[in-house]
């Protein structure tokens, strides 16, 4: 999870092709070659960085998420938006918490 979410426009993780992606595993689902940049220790930034730069390739505007298919390129979820596993860690609410598909994290606390 990213820790340092505190506010509800944070970005906390990223929708793709139906499943959810934390900001460590997000760019290796669209490129081949994700190289050092996601490897930062600002995950967010580099997330972001690169998707931009993804994004410029691709055609794709990221600033009009109507304008692209969650299949064809990654949106933003927003801390607001995302789902935490409630506090008392009742296996109802983890189940429907937003997670990654890789790692297995929680997009919240
Ligand atoms: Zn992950």
């Amino acid at each position: 999870m990213y820790e340092f979410a505190t506010k509800t426009h944070d970005i906390v993780g990223y929708s793709y092709n139906a499943d959810i992606y934390c900001p460590d595993h997000i760019v290796a689902q669209i490129t081949s070659n994700p190289g050092d940049v996601w490897h930062s220790a600002a995950r967010i930034g580099a997330a972001e960085m690169h998707l931009d730069l993804c994004a410029r390739i691709k055609g794709v505007n990221r600033s009009d998420e109507g304008s692209f298919d969650g299949g064809d390129f990654p949106k933003v979820i927003y801390a607001e938006h995302a789902v935490a596993p409630g506090p008392n860690g009742e296996e109802d609410a983890e189940s429907r918490a937003d997670r990654c598909a890789i790692c297995d994290e929680f997009l919240l606390p």
